[in-house]
């Protein structure tokens, strides 16, 4: 019999998180599912990064046989520190759970899926939606930007303007009075408007594309006038100095319209979509502050197939929203991982995940009618995010806990995660009793109270394997090729620097490089926390060893280790006063300010979380009240979904089908 099939990927929603609000009745739709049918725990991969957690949820394979080992894919033989991004389609080695459905002759559709999907392969009977973001929007302020907690400078994307009074504007009698203008006007910088490979470069990762690449600027001017007389309350941004030129008028603390921009590629007009929030204005025109959220592709081409799909959904149901991303990521500052934009306020952070997850039920809701799929998949993001800022907030254990944060925190994570409780009945009810909906987080996450920072490449610099110096000029690390046997590179991986496979390989095969290997296991071995006395290293694996996590094949680095709880790596080598490497800074304190996910076992837990995936199921096929014989891995969610949903396995596939809640 036809049913339909959803799966809903979540973006490392952590079982224990999930788990709480179901419990408090916060969670109706969710809890309902979990009742009808099975929800579990289940053991996730090593590393627990998103992309490889989607990869296996798609394919049921492990990471050594899907190839996505890490967020970034490296291939053998090119320099070291290049790598692909494990998002698209063919860094994804095994089949997924659509391409099985596609060959099938069954019909699909796999919307905004992180990894493995565009471009679509074998899309016969299938419909792909990935959205594009082509332009980021600055925030604009008259507030000098405060980086203290920013320590990437040139992500942190504040610029900041002054309120003159508007020169050389032209009909803007109607505007309102006293008309000021933003001292600069926005500049938006587009790139590269189709998915495509990339190229990772550096120890710190440049991002390049390979190919599609082109660059186009457009600038607004931001009018500021007073619509009464009384006081500032009128922003309009225009194309040109030029009043009759507004694409859109705001009012302060409201989100404006969507409005189009057009960027000229060179080969042709790419067009985006975008809506701008004043998020201060003061009533004496002193205080300012404005931000966008990202420009989505709305013309047609390589975001969508077929093409005229996204079209459609972008005539009935609106533009894809483009996430504000609230963190970034650090390994420059020792002090800080994970940091939330401080210009952002939390409401603003809620109206855009929400945003986010309101397109993707309607989106969802849209095709399972026109397009009538088998299968549909989903991923929603914002998850990982959400619980990154709130888990120091949400962790009694944590230096950063209050009872009256945690409140706080704990209602913004409600309301995220009543999004997705509504996504998931809405999609319930669109199946059918029917139907099938599967709900699966690619990890969970975890967070000590006070981290310790382990220092994988000084470890390796003490160990004589890895030599490194900073280039005066640039104030950056440069590692010298010719004096370096082995470096981390892609979280849990090490790479021998090997003869005949890497282009400045000085070890070689055999003897040479089994001796470095131990080398590296035994350095790994020895470190000692000096708080505790502990050894911060749950494993250092030789890569064949590795494959009892499924880490095998040749994306995977020649050891493979994984941290203890309550450890999170540095993996820049760390550099002492006047430049001198200090390869004897190995483990040291830090208060920790995010949640952390990735190099930990998938068993770890610690504190409030664990690294453990969600994983809820019920509909025609699957038995209600199921309950499953543990352990359950995530490899085994494709398998077992196949088998309920009468699609075809994964052909890669390494789970098991939980034979105890099928029928
Ligand atoms: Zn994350």
């Amino acid at each position: 019999m036809r049913r339909q099939t959803v799966l809903i990927a979540l973006e490392s929603a952590t079982f224990e998180l999930v788990k709480k609000l179901m419990d408090a009745g916060k969670l109706p739709n969710i809890a309902k599912l979990a009742r009808e049918g099975m929800c579990e725990k289940a053991l996730g991969v090593l590393p627990s990064h998103p992309p490889t957690g989607y990869a296996t949820i798609a394919t049921g394979a492990y990471p050594g046989t899907h190839g996505i080992t890490c967020t970034m894919v490296h291939n053998p033989g090119e320099p070291m520190f290049e790598f692909h991004h494990g998002n698209f389609t063919d860094s994804v080695l095994a089949e997924t759970l659509w391409e099985a459905a596609d060959k099938a002759g069954q019909r699909t559709v796999v919307l905004n899926y992180h990894t493995g999907t565009w471009p679509p392969k074998n899309a016969r009977n299938g419909v792909a939606v990935q959205p594009i973001t082509l332009a980021k929007t600055p925030t604009y302020q008259t507030e000098p930007p405060n980086l203290e907690d920013t320590p990437l400078k040139n992500l942190a994307a504040i610029t900041q303007i002054e309120l003159q009074p508007a020169q050389a504007w032209v009909n803007i009698e109607r505007c309102g009075s006293d008309p000021l203008e933003m001292s600069q006007p926005i500049l938006l910088e587009a790139e590269s408007g189709e998915h495509a490979d990339v190229l990772c470069q550096g120890l710190f990762g440049n991002v390049r594309p390979l190919k599609n690449k082109w660059k186009a600027t457009v600038t607004y001017h931001v009018l500021i006038t007073k619509s009464g007389g009384e006081g500032y309350d009128r922003v309009l941004i225009c194309r040109a100095k030029d009043g009759s030129s507004a694409i859109c008028t705001l009012e302060p603390g409201k989100w404006g319209p969507w409005v189009t921009t057009e960027f000229n590629t060179g080969k042709g007009m790419a067009e985006g979509m975008n809506r701008y929030k004043v998020l201060t204005l003061t009533r004496d025109g002193r205080a300012f502050r404005i931000i966008g959220s990202g420009i989505t592709q709305t013309s047609p081409g390589g975001w969508s197939y077929p093409e005229s799909i996204g079209t459609e959904l972008v005539k009935e149901i609106g533009p894809p929203p483009s996430e504000i991303r609230c963190m970034t990521r650090t390994d420059f500052n020792p002090r800080t991982l994970y940091t939330l934009q401080p210009w952002l306020p939390l409401e603003t952070y809620v109206e855009d995940f929400t945003v986010q997850c309101q397109w993707l039920k309607n989106a969802a809701l849209h095709l399972l009618k026109t397009a009538q799929p088998d299968l549909l998949a989903l991923a929603y993001r914002p998850t990982d995010m959400v619980e990154h800022i709130a888990w120091p907030f949400i962790d009694p254990g944590c230096p950063g806990y209050n009872s009256e944060e945690a409140v706080i925190w704990w209602g913004i994570l409600e309301r995220l995660y009543q999004q997705v409780d509504d996504l998931v009945g809405s999609l319930r009810a669109a199946v059918g009793k029917d139907g099938i909906v599967a709900l699966a987080s690619t990890h969970g996450k975890t967070s000590p109270p006070l981290m310790q920072r382990v220092y994988v490449q000084n470890i390796l610099a003490r160990a004589g394997l890895l030599s490194f110096s900073v280039n005066p000029r640039t104030n950056g690390v440069e590692i010298d090729w010719s004096k370096t046997k082995a470096v981390q590179a892609r979280s849990i991986h090490i790479y021998v620097n090997l003869k005949g496979r890497d282009p400045d390989g000085i070890v070689a095969p055999g003897e040479e490089y089994e001796s470095v290997r131990d080398q590296i296991i035994n350095a790994f071995h020895a470190v000692r926390d000096p708080k505790t006395g502990k050894c911060p290293f749950t494993l250092a694996l030789r890569k064949e060893d590795a494959a009892i996590l499924g880490l095998h094949g040749d994306r995977v680095g020649d050891v493979v280790f994984a941290l203890a709880d309550g450890y999170h790596p540095v993996t820049h080598p760390v550099m002492g006063e006047g430049g001198g490497p200090t390869p004897d800074l190995q483990v040291t304190s830090y208060l920790c300010k995010s949640g952390i996910h990735g190099w930990q076992l998938p068993t770890t837990s610690y504190g409030i979380g664990s690294m453990g995936c969600l994983l809820v199921m019920a509909g025609g096929g699957i038995k209600e009240g199921a309950r499953c014989k543990p352990p359950v891995h995530l490899v085994d969610l494709a398998p077992t979904l196949a088998h309920a949903a009468g699609l075809p396995c994964p052909a890669q596939a390494e789970g098991r089908v939980l034979q105890e809640i099928v029928e």
